[in-house]
């Protein structure tokens, strides 16, 4: 299998190039040449799979430049004990034909584990691949989870570094220590002054900056991304659609070959694109529910064909979904013209130069038959929270897309069995949880709430859920980073990391 762009009929590349790549060098994101099929009969014999299993064969579709023992022993390593359950991404069904596929069972208890643990793997295999002798320093922006996720991957993988920029008031306190508190010795952390476009600018510079590019050389090394762009990132998470089905099916829930809908709390279109690619693969999955909070970006495009991505931006109780720039969307769009990179192209660059683009209507009746959209601003994502308790605690991420399910069900009568992406664990946004819990907290207890850590024994104590270890264990765990970085600054500690590090 070869990769193209979504930019130009270019010459395709090797998966190990794209992932070793990231961004395409036309700016473009890298696509498979044609969409791998998965047969009935294949699906039905991953039912009595293991995860890993299910995993490394979805994966070999993709990747045939990995042999099949490599992409085993990759998946037995990436989905093994640091989660929290054998089954790593378990499905719990709601009553009302509501299946919750719970993807925060990973080492930062968020779903961006499902990838990160694996990317790391594909990344070394694609060194190996390319016979280079260059070590790869990963470079990241974060607005709270990537960052994390990233830095367990990557923290002690040999032949990598990875440097992780965070914007220092824009993420919660409970994100932060997980951060600054990252054991490794090829990590490093580093605050910013001003907010998360504000470091996501910043490091898209550090690629070109003299400075740095001539301390690379020097030391052999080259930039690679972690970012959501990332055919690595891309493929593993297709797994783990493919997997709920799969339980779905042994567990007796639907029988094999039956409609699903899939409703995702959507921000960069990472999750819900791998969705796409599993219904193109042949998954029997009808409608693709895309939820946003208060940044109705997404919405209003799914909706009315014009992407405008000028508008206000607000902060919100789901900050991982606070984005008006949807990377990936640009391989949706690929997909749905039908693999027009020109088209592509001219809308890319619409939005460059004006914030905006539109859809011709036959473009638009492909996006609207397959995809609904709505949103859930902060008071229906508290009221969401609240209204499932005590049977239910889930994050806000995904009361999002819970509101957003209940709103395409009662809009259109469909009740198609649903999977509904938990994309985060609650105790990672204890504040959003204790205030949409409020009625259920004495006086007595909320003066106690004086640390992050008697707010997750609150949550404990109130819902009956234990508490992830991996979040438990940063209890008295000593800082390691402290420097806040002015944008001016960043170029200089970078080099000096590569000059004293690597
Ligand atoms: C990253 C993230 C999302 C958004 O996922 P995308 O792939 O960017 O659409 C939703 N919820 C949580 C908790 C996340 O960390």
């Amino acid at each position: 299998m070869r990769y193209v762009t979504t930019r130009s009929q270019g010459e395709a590349v090797t998966a190990s190039k794209a992932i070793l790549t990231g961004l395409a060098p036309d700016g473009g994101l890298y696509v498979p040449e044609r969409m791998p099929a998965l047969t009935a009969d294949e699906l039905r014999a991953l039912t009595t799979k293991s995860y890993a299993e299910r995993a490394a064969y979805v994966m070999s579709l993709y990747f045939d430049e990995f042999s099949a023992e490599t992409l085993r022993a990759y998946a037995e390593a990436a989905y093994g004990a640091q989660f929290d359950t054998p089954a790593v991404a378990p499905v719990v069904t709601r009553a009302e034909g509501i299946h919750i596929l719970e993807l925060w069972h990973g080492p930062t208890a968020a779903f961006k584990d499902m990838a990160l643990q694996m990317l790391p793997r594909l990344l070394t295999g694609s060194l190996n691949l390319q016979n280079t002798s260059q070590t790869a320093l990963i470079l990241t922006a974060t607005s709270g989870d990537t960052g994390k996720a990233a830095l367990e991957g990557f923290a002690d993988v040999p032949g990598t570094h990875i440097l992780v920029f965070y914007p220092k008031d824009g993420i919660s306190s409970m994100q932060e220590r997980q951060m600054v508190t990252q054991e490794g010795q090829n990590v490093g952390v580093f605050a910013n002054a001003g907010n998360f476009d504000d470091a996501q600018t910043a490091v898209k510079a550090l690629f070109t900056d003299p400075e740095v590019s001539a301390k690379l050389k020097e030391k052999n090394v080259f930039f690679s991304s972690a970012n959501s762009i990332n055919l690595g990132r891309l493929v593993p998470q297709i797994v783990y659609y493919i997997s709920a089905y799969c339980d779905l099916v042994r567990d007796g829930k639907i029988a094999q070959g039956d409609k699903i809908n899939v409703c995702v709390p959507t921000g960069n279109f990472g999750n819900i694109l791998s969705a796409l690619y599993a219904r193109e693969m042949g998954l029997p999955i009808q409608k693709l529910i895309c939820a946003s909070n208060r940044n109705s970006v997404l919405t209003d495009f799914l909706r009315t064909g014009t992407y405008t991505a000028r508008r206000p931006f607000y902060t919100t109780l789901s900050p991982s979904m606070d984005i008006l720039i949807s990377s990936n969307l640009e391989r949706a769009l690929y997909y749905l013209c039908d693999g027009q990179a020109a088209l592509v192209s001219d809308w890319m660059r619409d939005l460059r130069e004006s914030g905006s683009f539109s859809l011709q209507d036959a473009q638009l009746a492909r996006f609207s038959e397959l995809f609904y959209a709505d949103t859930c601003d902060d008071a229906e994502t508290l009221s969401c929270m609240e209204a499932l308790f005590p049977e239910l605690l889930i994050d806000p991420h995904t009361a999002v897309g819970y509101r957003v399910l209940e709103k395409y069900r009662r809009e259109t009568g469909d009740n198609t069995p649903a999977l509904l992406c938990a994309t985060a664990s609650p105790y990672k946004f204890p504040d959003a949880v204790l205030s949409a819990l409020d009625r259920h907290i004495s006086e007595e207890d909320k003066a106690e709430l004086t640390d992050d850590f008697r707010k997750l024994a609150l949550i404990s104590r109130l819902s009956g859920t234990n508490i992830p270890g991996p979040l438990m264990r940063l209890q008295g765990k000593p800082v390691r980073f402290t420097r806040t970085l002015q944008n001016h600054e960043m170029s200089g500690a970078v080099s000096a990391y590569i000059e004293e590090r690597m």
